[in-house]
């Protein structure tokens, strides 16, 4: 897999829920449990994903505990409100962020890449439209939570406020400002 650089102990499956860049989230848990990357608590509780006894990812009971997280999340989430910062898209075209935004300036139109929901347009703050869930990072398992220095850092979870799915994964500084990627689509 990887078309980029991860440390080498790095879990392939990453933090969000099946918004991977490179693959199935689901047999990527299973295959960072088996490799030490991560625990089968981060694997069970972060990536939602749920191991049979043979080590293999049981499809079933990984559906039902994702939809679990999702409503969880949907439970606990805040609106953000992030002074000062816009979260938007300029450009011509439609492109997809892996699963979890789908952006279409013809459409006007950020939605979630999970369940078709439209958050706002594209010259409209997302942030006014996602929920925002705040954790210590180690709730993100080794790579991007527990390696991180503790205490100091956030993990900010943003998510679609329909269907409780990932939009956007960050760790920043507690009390930092977030900061978003956003080209030009084309
Ligand atoms: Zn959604």
């Amino acid at each position: 897999m990887a078309n980029f650089l991860m440390p080498k102990n790095a879990p392939v499956a990453d933090v969000t829920d099946g918004t991977h860049l490179s693959g199935d989230v689901t047999q990527l848990g299973a295959v960072d449990v088996a490799r030490g990357a991560v625990s089968k608590d981060v694997c069970e509780n972060v990536y939602g994903v749920v191991l049979a006894a043979n080590g293999s990812a049981d499809e079933k009971m990984t559906k039902s505990r994702r939809d679990q997280l999702r409503a969880s999340r949907k439970s606990t989430a805040k609106k953000p409100s992030i002074e000062g910062l816009k979260w938007s898209y300029k450009g011509n075209g439609r492109t997809q962020i892996a699963e979890a935004l789908t952006i279409d300036t013809g459409a006007k139109s950020v939605s979630c890449g999970q369940c078709g929901h439209r958050h706002c347009g594209t010259e409209d703050n997302l942030l006014d439209h996602l929920g925002l869930i705040e954790t210590p990072p180690s709730a993100a398992g080794p790579v991007r939570g527990e390696a991180y220095e503790r205490g100091r850092f956030k993990l900010r979870q943003f998510i679609c406020t329909n269907c409780g799915g990932l939009a956007e994964v960050q760790v920043n500084l507690a009390g930092a400002p977030a900061s978003f990627a956003m080209p030009d689509v084309r």
